[in-house]
């Protein structure tokens, strides 16, 4: 187990990666703590989840709405949960999503604690604090952010995770190397999927990398006004695309980042070899980089995206591999040079 610590602004986070479950009890009172996790895991992890207190949510983005908050909000009740009471959320995603917006709001305010089981979580949706749910179709529509105590890393959930989530989770770590780390993205090239997945010590190293990239990012810009944005490389159309084709997340942004590197070299002198390194690699961890789009309509939810800020996008870009930027395109010339390319 190794710990790390990582400074926000109004709190330190502790991180303890290849660690065991079972150290939360050593780090948190065992009265005071209620589990939050999902059906599958609960399922496939029941051994972990003996003698405590849990609270099971069904699986999937389709559940991250505000129904299933107030579900949890009453079993809670029913549990007797007071201001003592730590939220530990065990799950992907949409589980640590939804822990951290619940103990945002039960009596205004309880202590939570992460334990990430999908490399997306692991690597992105965990860190920076924010969290909330979908409201429809609109994705985390409403929220908060707030910081847990700690993340807690044990790989041994990785050992049932299904390998479209393990693609899901590397297309963020293909985009943290884009736009940050060069010598991540040749480290990416040099090995695999499956190399990977064998590998505890390979992943420990890997996932450590990402969270450092990702803190440093946030980190550098608490408010959202500019380093933060280079995380939505590939994700302005990727979310355009991912609701209208019913795509895994990891599929839709991977499409999205091969078109902003076509993109960047249009407008950014990215040169073609760069690019077809990036396709090439996305294709290494089975990500598709093209899709048969009716772009009209793509176009039209692009129009809807909190990114848009008057007439322009503001874009993400590849000046080279492992350095992006953000980007603003006037929105007529964004859809010509979309239009050109699906
Ligand atoms: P994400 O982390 O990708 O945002 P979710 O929280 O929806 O997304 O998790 C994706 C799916 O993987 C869900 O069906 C969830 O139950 C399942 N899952 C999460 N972690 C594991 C695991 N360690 N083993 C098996 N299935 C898992
Ligand atoms: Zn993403």
């Amino acid at each position: 187990m190794q710990k790390v610590e990582y400074i926000f602004q109004d709190k330190i986070v502790s991180c303890f990666f290849d660690a065991d479950f079972s150290v939360i009890e050593k780090l948190v009172p065992k009265v005071a703590t209620v589990y939050l996790t999902d059906e599958n895991i609960h399922q496939l992890h029941s051994e972990k989840f003996n003698d405590k207190k849990v609270i099971v949510v069904p699986a999937g983005e389709k559940f991250k709405q505000q129904s299933t908050v107030d579900n949890v909000i009453d079993q809670l009740i029913q549990l007797e949960a007071d201001r003592e009471t730590i939220l530990i959320g065990v799950g992907g995603g949409v589980v640590t999503d939804m822990t951290g917006y619940i103990a945002s709001l039960y009596m205004r305010g309880i202590k939570c604690c992460l334990v990430p089981t999908t490399i997306l979580a692991m690597v992105d949706a965990c860190i920076g604090g924010k969290n909330g749910v979908d409201v429809g179709i609109y994705k985390n529509m409403v929220g908060t952010v707030k910081q847990p105590e700690f993340l807690l890393y044990d790989y041994s959930f990785l050992k049932t995770l299904p390998t479209e989530e393990w693609i899901n989770g590397f297309a963020e770590i293909i985009k943290h190397a884009c736009i940050k780390d060069a010598d991540l993205f040749a480290e990416l090239e040099n090995s695999s999927l499956e190399e990977f997945k064998i590998s505890a010590l390979k992943m420990d190293r890997l996932i450590q990398r990402n969270v450092q990239i990702k803190y440093q990012v946030v980190s550098a810009d608490p408010l959202e006004q500019g380093e933060r944005r280079l995380l939505n490389f590939g994700h302005t159309l990727g979310h355009a695309i991912e609701n209208m084709y019913a795509l895994p997340h990891g599929h839709a942004i991977s499409i999205g980042m091969a078109a902003a590197s076509t993109i960047s070299i249009s407008l950014n002198n990215f040169s073609l070899e760069e690019r077809e390194r990036v396709l090439n690699l996305l294709n290494k961890y089975h990500l598709p980089f093209d899709l048969e789009l009716d772009i009209q309509k793509v176009w039209q939810i692009i129009l809807r995206d909190k990114k848009r800020s008057g007439k322009d996008m503001k874009f993400i870009l590849l000046n080279k591999i492992g350095d992006g930027v953000v980007f603003p395109i006037p929105l007529i010339q964004l859809g010509n040079i979309l239009n050109e390319l699906f």
